[in-house]
């Protein structure tokens, strides 16, 4: 079938929002219809080359739509509702088996390789190659995907913030609920109140944290984190010794988390910084291959300070999902806050440039 796409030709190229051709789901795939997708700084690292990904491709990897066909042995039915994860697995692999799925030994090559689980693509363009990316491809009406990174929607959740849960949401959550295990009266800190950062904050929030502390350059995303819950606010102090101090003084004396969402070395180590003795600091993202984070190494022994990573928030996205949904509708985790634009797909440009904006929380594109 042909399908309206936002195709990435090369690194540094504009979009081409074009028709592309979509073949039929294989095995254990379905071809879902796109309703909204989020925009992520992961797309932004593709495009402009900080993550080397296979391009030409379809980016995006935020999105949630309803199943409309699916391939043979599918589990999946015709006019579910999905939510999209990028964090397929096979169940067979040693991390898979160990309980660490979302470390799974066969996705990630697959996904680096710009295919589906099989490392084969389902999309062309001109009778040539198209990749996908992250199994998903959700800048675009439609895409085929791994049955695996579809997680099924109760009939009253919500298709745009489903869709943030794909990506910003779950990796925020939980950096706080699955990584950290941030219990009620922790102190935690937010680096970065981007979509991810918010959802941290959001995330510590609903585990009880006793003081969420926000840490930004931007004033306006400063503000957007005391409206999604946070305690206090500190901006960022010109160097990690400076606003590590400031956000030991503002929790009471250091945090037992600081999650670093910003991607940044000297904010992974102003993270650090900021805990008090047996605190971690949790580097969710580092925009560039080749970075390196200093820590002074005495805190190691003398404060028993660590430091942990985090991938998609340590999530098992079948049971994270639904939780996290869950705690929306009760009005424990206010997600719908995070949206502040809607754009349609011909302004995916725009959608874009929205991300420099310090106002911007996330950017959805409207793919109805
Ligand atoms: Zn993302
Ligand atoms: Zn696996």
């Amino acid at each position: 079938m042909l399908i309206r796409a936002a195709v990435t030709p090369a690194v540094g190229l504009p979009f081409q929002v074009r028709e592309v051709e979509l073949a039929p789901p294989g095995p254990q795939e379905a071809l879902v219809r796109l309703r909204w997708s989020g925009v992520c700084h992961s797309d932004r690292n593709a495009l402009d080359g900080t993550s080397e990904t296979p391009l030409p491709a379809i980016l995006g990897h935020e999105g949630a739509g309803v199943v409309e066909a699916v391939g043979p042995g599918s589990r999946l039915a015709v006019g579910q509702r999905v939510a999209l994860s990028w964090a397929p697995s096979c169940g067979t692999c040693e991390e898979c088996l160990r309980g660490l799925r979302h470390l799974c030994g066969t996705a990630w090559p697959a996904m680096g390789a710009g295919g589906l689980m099989d490392g084969t693509s389902r999309l062309s363009m001109d009778g040539g190659p198209l990749h996908h990316y992250s199994f998903l491809s959700t800048f675009a009406e439609a895409c085929v995907v791994p049955d695996d990174s579809c997680v099924v929607l109760r009939d009253d959740d919500p298709l745009d913030v489903a869709s943030i849960v794909g990506c910003a949401v779950t990796t925020g959550v939980g950096a706080v609920w699955n990584t950290a295990g941030v219990r009620p009266g922790d102190r935690v800190a937010v680096y970065g109140c981007g979509g991810v950062g918010l959802s941290a904050v959001m995330g510590a929030r609903a585990a009880g944290a006793s003081a969420v502390v926000a840490v930004d350059v931007s004033e306006a995303k400063l503000a957007g984190a005391v409206d999604c819950g946070a305690t206090a606010a500190v901006a960022w102090q010109g160097d990690a010794e400076s606003t590590g101090e400031a956000v030991r003084s503002a929790s009471g004396g250091g945090v037992d988390y600081a999650i670093e969402a910003t991607g940044r070395p000297e904010a992974a180590t102003a993270a650090y910084l900021s805990t008090r003795p047996r605190g971690a600091a949790v580097l969710v993202t580092i925009n560039h291959p080749d970075a390196i984070v200093a820590f002074p190494a005495l805190s190691f022994p003398r404060m028993e300070r660590r430091v942990l990573g985090s991938v998609y928030g340590s999530s098992y996205p079948p049971r994270d999902f639904p939780l996290i949904l869950d705690l929306h509708r009760q009005g424990r985790l206010p997600l719908e806050r995070l949206i502040s634009h809607r754009l349609p797909l011909d302004e995916i440009g725009a959608a874009f440039d929205l991300m420099h904006d310090g106002a911007t929380r996330r950017v959805l594109l409207d793919l109805a």
